[in-house]
């Protein structure tokens, strides 16, 4: 993937005038072309040259499920070395918001996840991340406004590639998407919160915690043992003072597991003291999303009925925490993260040829 700066080398390389960087850059990441015979005003010398050298990463889209409900559409994409993986598309009233893998497969090891159960094949390439965002624009026709890297794998275990992708999809000259409009969900990648504070990137932080005790998060997601649960949330409070962008912790409910009302006092007190320790106070340095979880068949682990769910809330709620229970999309065509790209897997196990 070369930049707007590398693009602008390679036309002097290549005897061309200056003006033909930003051509080629607005044809790749404005037009979304998927082949150099599209780009028009490029001299077809040229273009037959670009075609020799180079490729343009494209996602071919195996399967698109469209929900009849809600208009969310999955896709289950295959990349040119075979792998598979999955996106989503969102449509809300405050625009349609696109969830892509930022690896094939995950190493993390999270219990309740169908992604990680096959472990981590490898980083995807910050080109391929912009393809999948592109193929969807291009399928749905509609300008894509919200991004959030809460696919498959874990971002900060990709780190270099994962931030090139932000930096490109946000490029004026791109798609611009403002930063502001993008979320990384991470496990707890201590050392990536810390880098991403650098980057100077107003991208928000979504945390998975899952847990209001370090014992309780190292039994659901064995990265709690390596980085501990008052180091993570020292790291989301550094990042919520440098870049002044609400933390979301995300909480994947599951019965019997860390759905009790005791675990919910427990969840306002630590965060509660996490805020009161934040400049800037209690409100607006965080809020919490609840994702009831789903369920996936090689694991036993199950949502928790409504009930209880509300009393969950209402926990939080009476103890100052903010809270939003994640709206089901695509019910009709659901399956949790990393289970269409298993069932891919494991056709492919199963082929007769
Ligand atoms: N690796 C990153 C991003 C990918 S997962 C992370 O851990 O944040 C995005 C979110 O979905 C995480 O909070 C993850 O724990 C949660 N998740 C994964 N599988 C789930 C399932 N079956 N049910 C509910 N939440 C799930």
């Amino acid at each position: 993937m070369l930049d707007m700066v590398q693009l602008g080398e390679l036309m002097r390389e290549l005897g061309q005038p200056s003006y033909r960087a930003a051509q080629l850059y607005q044809w790749l990441h404005r037009h979304k072309a998927s082949g150099f015979d599209e780009m028009k005003n490029i001299p077809a010398s040229l273009r037959e040259k670009l075609a020799d050298r180079y490729y343009i990463t494209v996602m071919d889209p195996e399967e698109i499920l469209i929900s009849q409900i809600d208009g969310t559409r999955k896709y289950v994409f295959s990349l040119q070395d075979k792998n598979v993986i999955e996106a989503v598309l969102m449509k809300y009233r405050h625009g349609n918001s696109v969830c892509i893998s930022s690896q094939v497969g995950c190493r993390m090891g999270c219990r309740f996840c169908a992604s990680t159960l096959e472990g981590c094949v490898r980083g995807l390439t910050g080109a391929e991340m912009l393809a999948e965002v592109y193929r969807i624009e291009r399928d749905c026709g509609e300008r894509i406004s919200n991004i959030v890297i809460m696919g498959s794998g874990e971002p900060l275990d990709n780190y270099d590639e994962v931030v090139r992708f932000i930096r490109m999809i946000s490029d004026e000259n791109g798609l611009n998407i403002s930063a502001r409009n993008i979320t990384l969900s991470t496990c707890g990648i201590v050392p990536g919160i810390r880098r991403l504070i650098g980057e100077k990137l107003p991208v928000t932080l979504a945390l998975s915690l899952h847990a209001s005790s370090q014992s309780k998060r190292e039994e659901i997601m064995p990265i709690a043992r390596k980085y501990r649960l008052e180091e993570v949330l020292d790291a989301c409070r550094d990042y919520y003072r440098a870049s002044g962008r609400r933390i979301s912790f995300e909480y994947s409910v599951v019965k019997g597991v860390n759905d009790s009302p005791s675990e919910a006092r427990r969840l306002a007190q630590l965060l509660n003291s996490f805020s009161s320790r934040t400049r800037g106070g209690r409100e607006g340095a965080f809020h919490v999303n609840l994702i009831p979880v789903n369920p996936i068949e090689e694991r036993s682990y199950e949502s928790p009925d409504r009930a209880s769910i509300a009393e969950f809330v209402r926990i939080l709620k009476i103890n100052g925490i903010n809270v939003t229970v994640r709206r089901e999309m695509g019910r009709d065509i659901s399956s949790a993260c990393g289970q269409l790209r298993r069932r891919y897997i494991k056709d492919a196990d199963t082929g007769i040829n």
